[in-house]
């Protein structure tokens, strides 16, 4: 989903104060370590658009190092619609169904998008894990992150997989319903991680476990 050839032969500065840019080859956001200024790449463009990026504080405080991994997050206004009134069951109950007047526990008003180079299966599981729970979080302007290889554009259509994965066990009812996730405003969250014994790494906010 990033350029293929991977070559970058201008080195990135901060258009706001200059100076470099940390980041992976494959990166397509940069934090500037020294200003808080958070850039996009576009990449048909080769321009780097503003874009705001945040740092969210562990539930849980693990005596180890933290390590942070891009999350894009969306406003979201999902529109669930089937044309049997049974066909939005599970989707309805986990996600905002517009004027279906029901109790919906925690509608979901953000959706998570993992945005690092992990499996698809991760890349679900903490992405359900997140917009399911809609977890709270205090975020700061602070550290160090790169690793985001997926643009706010590639995070939409991931976005649109994780969803359909919830019914990926009923695909009738995929067929009959339709949607709209209605995302808006991308912005990246520095997700805290910690690596456990081994090569594990457990999220600091659900303590999902990779
Ligand atoms: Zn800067």
């Amino acid at each position: 989903m990033t350029d293929p050839s991977g070559l970058r032969l201008v080195a990135l500065k901060c258009e706001k104060c200059g100076s470099l840019l940390d980041a992976d080859q494959n990166d397509v956001v940069y934090y500037c370590n020294n200003c808080d200024t958070g850039y996009e790449l576009i990449n048909e463009k080769d321009e780097l658009v503003p874009a705001e990026v945040d740092f969210a504080l562990p539930a849980d405080v693990m005596d180890a190092e933290i390590i942070y991994y891009p999350f894009w997050v969306f406003d979201a206004d999902v529109e669930i619609s089937s044309r049997d009134a049974s066909g939005t069951g599970i989707l309805g109950d986990i996600f905002k169904k517009k004027g279906g007047g029901e109790d919906v526990t925690k509608p979901v008003e953000k959706f998570y998008v993992p945005a690092f180079d992990t499996s698809m299966e991760n890349i679900k599981r903490l992405g359900l894990g997140f917009t399911q729970n809609q977890p709270d979080y205090e975020t700061v302007k602070k550290d160090k992150i790169t690793g985001c290889i997926y643009s706010s554009k590639d995070a939409e259509k991931i976005a649109e997989f994780i969803f359909l994965s919830l019914e990926a066990e009923k695909p009738d009812m995929i067929s009959n319903i339709s949607y709209d996730l209605g995302l808006s405003s991308p912005k990246i969250v520095g997700m805290p991680f910690y690596r456990t014994d081994g090569s594990g790494l457990v999220d600091g906010i659900l303590g999902i476990d990779l």
